[in-house]
C-alpha cells in the first residue's frame, strides 16, 4: 500500500508481540537501547570495514568509521549515527521487520509467559513475573526493538554503502511500519528516537556520557557526543578492549564486553584474555558463560567467535576457529598473522589459523582444567550448562583425549547429586575391582531405580549414570580410563560373585535359596516356555530386590543404545536380550518349589510369561501382548488368594 509516507509492511506476529512487550516493560535499566544501538552501530561499521579490503571506494572521503550522539532537547529527538555499510529497501524490511535469531524468539516466548503471569508486583521492576521478564530483557539485550522502550515512535534513515539511494523506516512499534525514498541521506545508518515524555532524560549529555562509558566504552572505534552548536566530543576510550593490556581493564568492562559479543543471557563464568607472542601472534578475549544459550544444539546458530585480523572484523561464522565441543565459548580473536584479504571460504584450511586454534583449544582446556581443581563446585555449575557439549570432544578430537577425561563428570547411584570425576570413582573402587561400572538411559532418576544396579549397592560398587545421548558415542571409542574398561551393568555377564555383600540381610537371602537343581529346572522351564523371545535365561548377581531384570548379551548392542538408535529413525536388526532371574526372591523359591513337586504346568507356563513381561515393563518396554499378561496376571492371583 502507498501513501505520503510510502509503503506499508506490516510487522511479523513474532515482532509485533516483542514490541508490545518493550513499549508496557517496567524494566527498569531502560538505558540499555543505547547500548544495543551503539552495537549494532559499531557492528555496521566493522561489516563497512571488512567489505573495503576488496572495494576501497565504498569508504570514499568517508574514511573514519565512527557512532555519533546527537540529542536534540527542543524536538525531543535522540539519535544515533553511524557511517557504516547501510540498508537496503529489502534489508530493512528483513532486518528490522522480523526476528532473525532463534535465541530472541526464544526470548519472547519466555518473555510473553514470564508477563502473562498474575501481574502482581507491578510496583516493583524487578521482582514478580513482570519483574522477571524485565529482568530478562537486560540480560539478553534484544536489539533494535528495545529502542521502543524509551521512544514513541522510531525513524531510521538509511543508505548502504554500495547503493546511491536511501530509505526511511518509520513506525510507532504498533503492527506496522512503512518504508519511503529518502534524498540526501548518508551513507550508513541513523536511528532517530522520538522520546517519550519520562524518556527525556536520554536528552541530557551528562546521562549519556554516563551510559555510554558504562555499556560502551570497550568499543573500538570512537562515539562522539555533538552538541546543538555541532561540536563534538568524545565519549569513549575508543580502542578494541581486546587490544589493552589486562591490569587496565576491570571486570565491569569485560562484563560489559561480554554482553556486546556475547548474545546470550547471563554473565561470563569464566574469562580468557590472551595476548600470545611468538611465531605467531594474536590476541584472544574469550568467555566461558555461566548461562546456558537456547540454541546450544541448534544447528543454525551462530558462531560464538568473531575473528578479526589487525581491528578489521572478518567474520563470526569461522568454523575453523574453535572445535564444535568447545562451541559454547564467545569472545574475539585477533591475529595480525593472518592475511587481510582473507576470504571466509578459504580461512578453514589456512594452516595459521590450525595454530591459533590449537592454542585457544589449549589454552580453554587448561583454564577448565583449574577451575575443576580449584573449586569443584562452581566446575559442576559449568558441567551442568556444557558438560554434554564438551563430551563431543571425546569422539571428535582424539587428540585431547588425555586432557578432556579428567574434565569429565558424572552423578553416580552412590554419589546422589555430587559430580565425580573419573579419577574420584576409580580412586573409590575396591581393591577387586576392574571395572569402572555404568548404567545408560535418558533420565537419571530412573536409572537410579535401575534393577540392574541392586546387586552393586549391595557390594559397595558404585555405578556412573551416563544420561547425555552423547555418551553412547564416546564410550565404545575410549573404552577405558586408566586401564579400568567401561562396563555397562546392563550388558553381559556380571562378574559381581568375585565380590562379597555387604548388606548382611541380603547375605542371609542369598543363603537359603532354593537347592541349585530345582533353580535349573525353573531356569530350563522358563527358557522354553519364551523360546524365540529371549536369548537366554540365568540367574543374576545383579539382583537383590526385584525378582527379574533383562541384559544385553556381551558383545550385543546396550539396551538403551537401541532405543536411542531406533529414536534417530536407525534401523537396527531386532535384539533379542538375556533374562536374568534372581535366586534369592521370594518369588523365584515359590516357583522353583513348584517345578520341583509338580514339574511344567500351565500355571507354571503362565508365570514364565509374567517373570518376562515383569523385566520388560522395568525396562520401560512395552508388554507384547497386555491381553494376555493381564489374564495370565489374573488367573495368578485369583488361584493365589483362593489357595
Ligand atoms: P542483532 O543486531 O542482534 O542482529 P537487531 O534487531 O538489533 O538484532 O538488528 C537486526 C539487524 O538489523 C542486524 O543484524 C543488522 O543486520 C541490521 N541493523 C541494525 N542496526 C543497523 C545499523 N545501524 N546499520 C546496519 N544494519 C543494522
Amino acid at each position: 500500500m502507498a501513501n505520503t509516507n510510502g509503503e506499508r509492511h506490516a510487522f511479523q506476529a513474532e515482532v509485533s508481540k516483542l514490541l508490545g512487550l518493550m513499549a508496557n516493560s517496567l524494566y527498569r535499566d531502560k538505558e540499555i537501547f543505547l547500548r544495543e544501538l551503539i552495537s549494532n552501530a559499531s557492528d555496521a561499521c566493522d561489516k563497512l570495514r571488512y567489505a573495503a579490503i576488496t572495494q576501497p571506494d565504498l569508504l570514499g572521503d568517508d574514511a573514519a568509521l565512527q557512532v555519533t550522539i546527537t540529542p536534540d532537547a527542543k524536538a525531543g529527538v535522540l539519535a544515533v549515527a553511524d557511517n557504516g555499510i547501510g540498508m537496503s529497501h529489502d534489508e530493512l524490511i528483513d532486518n528490522l521487520g522480523t526476528i532473525a535469531r532463534s535465541g530472541t524468539e526464544a526470548f519472547v516466548k519466555q518473555m510473553a509467559e514470564a508477563q502473562g503471569g498474575d501481574g502482581a508486583d507491578e510496583e516493583d521492576g524487578q521482582d514478580g513475573p513482570a519483574g522477571l521478564a524485565a529482568g530478562l530483557i537486560g540480560q539478553f539485550g534484544v536489539g533494535f526493538y528495545s529502542s521502543f522502550m524509551v521512544a514513541k515512535r522510531v525513524e531510521v534513515v538509511t543508505r548502504r554503502a554500495d547503493e546511491a539511494e536511501g530509505w526511511r523506516w518509520r513506525s510507532d512499534g504498533t503492527g506496522s511500519f512503512t518504508i519511503a525514498p529518502e534524498a540526501d541521506a548518508a551513507r550508513g545508518t541513523r536511528i532517530e528516537l522520538h522520546l517519550r515524555k519520562e524518556a527525556r532524560e536520554f536528552l541530557e549529555p551528562l546521562r549519556i556520557r554516563t551510559v555510554v562509558k558504562a555499556y560502551s566504552d570497550h568499543v573500538g572505534l570512537p562515539i562522539w557526543l555533538e552538541n546543538e552548536g555541532g561540536q563534538k566530543e568524545m565519549v569513549n576510550e575508543g580502542s578494541a578492549l581486546w587490544s589493552r593490556p589486562r591490569s587496565e581493564i576491570g571486570e565491569d568492562q569485560y562484563r560489559e564486553f561480554y554482553h556486546h559479543v556475547a548474545h546470550v543471557p547471563g554473565d561470563p563464568w569464566h574469562t580468557i584474555h590472551l595476548h600470545a607472542e611468538g611465531r605467531i601472534e594474536y590476541t584472544a578475549l574469550l568467555f566461558v558463560p555461566d548461562t546456558r544459550p537456547f540454541d546450544l544444539f541448534d544447528p543454525m546458530r551462530r558462531h560464538g567467535v568473531r575473528l578479526y585480523v589487525r581491528r578489521v572484523f572478518i567474520t563470526d561464522e569461522c568454523e575453523g576457529l574453535l572445535p564444535s565441543y568447545l562451541r559454547f565459548v564467545r569472545g574475539v580473536v585477533d591475529s595480525a598473522d593472518l592475511a587481510l584479504n582473507v576470504s571466509r571460504e578459504t580461512l578453514q584450511n589456512d594452516p595459521i589459523l590450525a595454530k591459533i586454534r590449537a592454542g585457544l583449544v589449549k589454552r580453554v582446556l587448561s583454564d577448565l582444567a583449574k577451575r575443576a581443581k580449584k573449586a569443584p563446585e562452581e566446575y559442576a555449575s559449568f558441567w551442568q550448562n556444557f558438560g554434554a557439549v564438551l563430551k563431543e570432544g571425546l569422539y571428535e578430537d582424539a587428540e585431547q583425549k588425555d586432557k578432556l577425561l579428567p574434565l569429565v563428570r558424572f552423578q553416580s547411584v552412590q554419589g546422589g547429586e555430587r559430580w565425580l570425576s573419573l579419577d574420584e570413582y576409580v580412586e573409590a573402587m575396591p581393591e577387586q575391582q576392574e571395572a569402572i561400572y555404568y548404567i545408560s538411559g535418558e533420565d537419571p532418576q530412573a536409572l537410579r531405580r535401575s534393577p540392574q544396579i541392586e546387586g552393586f549397592g549391595a557390594r559397595g560398587i558404585d555405578v556412573l549414570l551416563m544420561a547425555d545421548p552423547v555418551d553412547q558415542f564416546w564410550l565404545p571409542m575410549i573404552g577405558a580410563y586408566k586401564e579400568k574398561p567401561f562396563r555397562s551393568v546392563t550388558q553381559g555377564a556380571s562378574d559381581l560373585d568375585r565380590f562379597a555383600v555387604e548388606d548382611e540381610e541380603k547375605k542371609t537371602a542369598a543363603a537359603d535359596a532354593p537347592a541349585a537343581v530345582e533353580i535349573d529346572k525353573l531356569i530350563a522351564l522358563v527358557k522354553l516356555t519364551l523360546a524365540d523371545a529371549v536369548k537366554d535365561v540365568r540367574t543374576s548377581e545383579r539382583l537383590t530386590e526385584s525378582p527379574v531384570c533383562l541384559v544385553a548379551d556381551e558383545g550385543d548392542i546396550d539396551m538403551h543404545l537401541e532405543r536411542l538408535l531406533r529414536q534417530h529413525k536407525h534401523e537396527v536388526p531386532a535384539q533379542k536380550r538375556v533374562l536374568e532371574i534372581n535366586p534369592g526372591h521370594d518369588l523365584t523359591r515359590a516357583l522353583a518349589r513348584m517345578v520341583g513337586q509338580k514339574g511344567a504346568t500351565d500355571a507354571l507356563e503362565d508365570a514364565a510369561h509374567l517373570l518376562m513381561d515383569q523385566a520388560l515393563i522395568l525396562e520401560g518396554e512395552p508388554v507384547p501382548d497386555p491381553s494376555a499378561f493381564t489374564r495370565r496376571l489374573s488367573g495368578l492371583v485369583s488361584r493365589a488368594l483362593s489357595e
